[in-house]
């Protein structure tokens, strides 16, 4: 697998971290589209990442604070699965990606910014992106971007 390069994480990486946990926070705040949170289930959420590897990265997230798998009862796990299943076909819709990389950072060595609330990343890919993304690569992803993005997506959920 070839490696994205997406230098604007920089900015998430060495940036001053939101204090608590995103993804109990943003839920509460019911500014759904200030938050790019794209869809509600029953006991999980669907939102942009606003630090994406590739444009259309997304996570789902259960709305309770746990940090593993084995933490989530049936009923959340099956929701979280068919949400992360949902939104693949939703870009699918919107973006016609080539391929998809779908994963679960444990930790802070595998690349978790939030370790302590469980969340799987949606990365979808196109051929040839590992080479178009430098061409861009000083190029911050805007909120206009997101916004945009966020736009297009909420309608198909
Ligand atoms: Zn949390």
């Amino acid at each position: 697998m070839e490696h994205l390069w997406a230098p604007w994480r920089m900015e998430y990486i060495l940036g001053e971290k939101e204090r608590g946990c995103i993804f109990c926070e943003k839920p509460k705040q019911g500014t759904d589209a200030q938050n790019y949170i794209l869809h509600r289930g029953e006991r999980n959420f669907s939102m942009l990442n606003i630090y994406p590897y590739n444009p259309g990265h997304l996570m789902v997230a259960p709305y309770r604070h746990v940090a593993s798998l084995g933490e989530l009862n049936d009923e959340e796990l099956l929701e979280h699965f068919r949400l992360v299943g949902r939104c693949i076909s939703v870009l699918r819709e919107t973006a016609s990606p080539s391929g998809f990389n779908i994963g679960i950072n444990l930790g802070k060595v595998a690349g978790a910014g939030v370790e302590d609330h469980i969340h799987t990343h949606i990365v979808p890919r196109w051929e040839g992106d590992t080479n178009f993304m430098p061409v861009i690569s000083h190029t911050r992803v805007l909120p206009e971007a997101l916004a945009e993005t966020y736009a297009r997506l909420v309608a198909k959920f």
